[in-house]
């Protein structure tokens, strides 16, 4: 179980993060749901330290990492357990897809070019793309660029995948395939802590469902729990904005 306590961030006077607590169950899938500017992404940002909280922990199972520090090491140390697959692929367009994924194995993880190279190609074929490995973003589909974002996130097996509304910038067409990626992840055993806003994806493929609003967690449950019984009026509204 991965644990998450008690994280709070404001910008200027703006309490975005409220003390949220989360707990992560090994190898499941679970998925936040809520209304645009209600923290959503701040939450996957604070938790893998791209914005710094003002407080909280996350523990991985072996003690609890302070997500407000500055110190370096222990920064590193928490981003090479996650992965992250952000909403518009931020692939670097002057790599090829397998740079793209090699590029953090060899920098950031020291492995050598010929090893990377290996995990890369494992991974690009992992997402259907052994075949694309060495063209630009440019010349991929969007949903060919974000399966390149998620071979990148899984190569260096982090122990949680953060992932932030992966199919949102997707034409419709391009959406089954990415899905289907992280249908697949799901059934080898990733941790994964998804942000969607497909309904029908979350409800199929979450262990357990959050709903937030404003900084804080409504209410949170397994998918038929908040789908077909939301216990709080604001959830059902929510949810009913997509019938
Ligand atoms: P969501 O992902 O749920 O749409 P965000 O986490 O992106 O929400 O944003 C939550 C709130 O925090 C919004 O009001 C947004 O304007 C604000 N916010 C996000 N990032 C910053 C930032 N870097 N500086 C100031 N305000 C920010
Ligand atoms: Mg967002």
């Amino acid at each position: 179980m991965i644990t998450i306590r008690d994280v709070h961030k404001r910008y200027s006077e703006h309490d975005v993060l409220n003390g949220i607590d989360l707990d992560i169950p090994h190898a499941a899938t679970v998925t936040v749901i809520g209304p645009s500017g209600s923290g959503k992404s701040t939450l996957l940002r604070v938790i893998d330290v791209l914005e710094h909280a003002d407080k909280g922990t996350i523990d991985f199972g072996d003690g609890p990492v302070d997500l407000a520090t500055r110190d370096k090491t222990t920064i590193r140390d928490i981003r090479s357990r996650i992965g992250f697959v952000f909403q518009n692929y931020n692939l670097f367009a002057n790599k090829t897809a397998l740079q793209n994924v090699t590029e953090p194995l060899i920098y950031a993880q020291g492995k050598s070019r010929k090893e990377a190279e290996t995990i890369g190609r494992e991974q690009l074929d992992r997402v259907g793309l052994a075949d694309f490995a060495d063209r630009y973003p440019s010349t991929l589909s969007g949903g060919q660029q974000q399966r390149v974002g998620i071979a990148r996130a899984i190569a260096a097996k982090p122990e949680l995948l953060l992932l932030d509304e992966p199919t949102s910038a997707l034409d419709p067409e391009m959406v089954g395939g990415v899905l289907e990626v992280i249908r697949q992840l799901a059934s080898d055993g990733m941790t994964m802590l998804m942000v969607t806003h497909e309904m029908r994806f979350a409800r199929e493929a979450s262990d357990h469902v959050v709903f937030f609003e404003h900084g804080s967690i409504v209410e949170q449950g397994s998918a038929s729990d908040i789908f077909d019984h939301p216990s709080q009026p604001r959830t059902a509204e929510f949810l009913q904005s997509f019938a």
